[in-house]
C-alpha cells in the first residue's frame, strides 16, 4: 500500500535525502505535503518533481512568492498560508507518515501535532524532543503514534534493541552513542577561540545543515542526542555513554546485562536511517553504498576530552536538574549557534552562553507545550541580552 508522506523541512539536508529515498520507490510512497522556511525556488522544484497536494513556507511573503511561481508553472500544489499550516499538514487525516526534518524548536509544534494525530512519525528534529521531553512522549503515547528515530545514532540503537520495548528495562545495561568528534577533534583547544563559521561547518564525513554542523564541532550535538536517547528509550542518564569513533562506521551500540554488545554498522549516509524509518520493519533500498570491510583501515575509539568539548557534559547536568532544564539548554544553544554563525560571538563563547543560561534561567515546572514554548522564549530573551553584553 502506498504511504502518504508529509516532509517538514523538505529543502534541508535531511529533507532532500528523504526525497532522494522516496524517489527510488514511487510505488510505495507518495508526497502529500512539503515545507520550507525561505527556499522558494528549491521548494518550487520539489513541487514540480513530486506534485504534493500542499506546500507550506514559514513566512507569508515567501508563501506568496511560491504561490505565484506555482501558478505560473501550471502546477496543482496549493500553498497554505494560515499560521498553523505546518500543524495542518502534519496532522491531516489523509497523511500516513510525517518526516520531522525542521531544525530547532520551531519543529516542536508540528511534530507534536503529528504525534497527537497518531501518525507514523519519523523524527530527525532532535531539538523537538529535547524541548518537549516527557510532554512529547506523552503525546506520542496518547495519540497512538509510532515514533521512529532518524538521527543515525538513535536509529542504530533502535535497530539493536529487541523489538518489544517492554523487555528493554530488564535486558539493557546501557547504550553507547558514537560521535565523530567533528572538525576540531585534533585541534589544539587553546586555538578554538579563533575558529570561523566556515571551519566549524566543514564536517569530516557529512554535509549537513549549518546549525547541526556547529553542534557537531562543539559536541553539543552529542549532548542533545544524550537527551534524545533518554526520552526515546526511557533510559536513566547514567545508562547513556558517549565514545568518539571518527570513522562513523559503527553508528551506536547497546550493551546488555550479560556484557554482550549489539551494534549497527554501515557507511555514514543519512539515507540509511531514513530508509529504515520509512519502511520499518521492512527494508528498502536507500541508495547508500554498501560497506566494504576490506577497504577499512581501522575502526578507532577515544574518550571525549572535557577541555575540548565542555558542552557535552551539560546534557547529564540538565537531565539531573529540574524538569524543563533541557529546554533551557536547547534554547540557549540555538541562540548561541545563531550568534556564532552571524559573527556576533566567538566559538568558545557558545559554551559560556549555554552554561550561563543554565545558571540564570529557572524552569517553572513546565507541563504543557505552551509552558515549554514560554520557557523557550524566556531563555531566548535572556540569551539575547547575554550576546549583546558580550559585544560591548
Ligand atoms: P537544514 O538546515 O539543512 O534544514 C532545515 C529545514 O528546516 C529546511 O528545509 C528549512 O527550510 C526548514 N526550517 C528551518 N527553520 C525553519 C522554521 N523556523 N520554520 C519552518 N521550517 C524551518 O537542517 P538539517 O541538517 O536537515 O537538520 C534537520 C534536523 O535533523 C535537525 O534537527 C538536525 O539536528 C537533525 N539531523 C540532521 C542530520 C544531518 O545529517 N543533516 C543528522 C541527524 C539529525
Ligand atoms: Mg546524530
Amino acid at each position: 500500500m502506498t504511504q502518504r508522506l508529509t516532509v517538514l523541512g523538505s529543502t534541508g539536508s535531511i529533507g532532500t535525502n528523504t526525497l532522494d529515498v522516496v524517489a527510488r520507490h514511487p510505488d510505495s510512497y507518495e508526497i502529500f505535503a512539503l515545507s520550507a522556511a525561505t527556499q522558494v525556488d528549491m521548494l518550487l522544484a520539489q513541487c514540480a518533481r513530486f506534485n504534493p497536494r500542499y506546500a507550506v513556507m514559514a513566512s507569508s511573503a515567501h508563501a506568496a512568492q511560491l504561490a505565484d511561481k506555482i501558478k505560473a508553472q501550471g502546477l496543482k500544489t496549493e500553498v497554505l498560508q494560515q499560521p498553523d499550516a505546518l500543524q495542518a499538514i502534519a496532522a491531516h487525516p489523509e497523511v500516513d507518515a510525517v518526516m520531522g526534518a525542521i531544525v530547532g524548536a520551531a519543529g516542536l509544534a508540528p511534530c507534536l501535532a503529528a504525534a497527537r494525530a497518531g501518525k507514523r512519525l519519523l523524527l530527525a528534529n532532535k531539538e523537538a524532543l529535547v524541548v518537549g521531553g516527557a510532554v512529547f512522549m506523552r503525546a506520542v503515547r496518547e495519540g497512538g503514534a509510532t515514533l521512529l528515530p532518524i538521527d543515525s545514532e538513535h536509529s542504530a540503537i533502535f535497530q539493536s534493541l529487541p523489538e518489544d520495548p517492554a523487555t528493554w528495562a530488564q535486558r539493557v545495561d546501557h547504550v553507547l552513542l558514537t560521535a565523530s568528534g567533528g572538525p576540531f577533534r585534533t585541534r589544539d583547544p587553546a586555538t578554538l577561540s579563533d575558529v570561523t563559521a566556515g571551519e566549524a561547518c566543514a564536517h569530516p564525513n557529512f554535509s549537513m545543515g549549518r546549525k547541526i554542523s556547529v553542534d557537531s564541532a562543539t559536541m553539543m550535538n552529542k549532548a542533545l542526542e544524550v537527551i534524545e536517547a533518554r526520552w526515546l528509550f526511557d533510559l536513566t542518564p547514567a545508562q547513556i555513554k558517549v565514545v568518539i569513533h571518527p570513522q562513523q562506521i559503527i553508528h551506536s551500540m547497546v550493551q546488555f546485562n550479560d556484557a554482550s554488545i549489539i551494534a549497527q554498522l554501515g557507511t555514514p549516509d543519512m539515507r540509511v536511517p531514513i530508509a529504515c524509518g520509512l519502511a520499518w520493519p521492512e527494508r528498502i533500498a536507500s541508495g547508500a553504498a554498501p560497506l566494504d570491510f576490506t577497504q577499512l583501515a581501522a575502526l578507532t575509539f577515544e574518550e571525549a576530552d572535557a577541555r575540548r568539548f565542555p558542552g557535552l557534559h551539560l546534557s547529564w547536568q540538565a537531565l539531573a536538574a529540574a524538569p524543563g532544564t533541557t529546554a533551557v539548554l536547547n534554547a540557549a544553544n540555538e541562540v548561541a549557534v545563531a550568534a556564532f554563525l552571524g559573527g556576533r560571538i566567538r566559538f568558545d563563547q557558545i559554551h559560556a552562553l549555554n552554561l550561563a543560561m543554565l545558571e540564570r534561567v529557572q524552569p517553572d515546572q513546565p507541563d504543557s507545550v505552551d509552558a515549554l514554548l514560554a520557557l523557550d522564549a524566556r531563555t531566548r530573551a535572556v540569551a539575547g541580552e547575554y550576546v549583546q553584553a558580550l559585544q560591548h
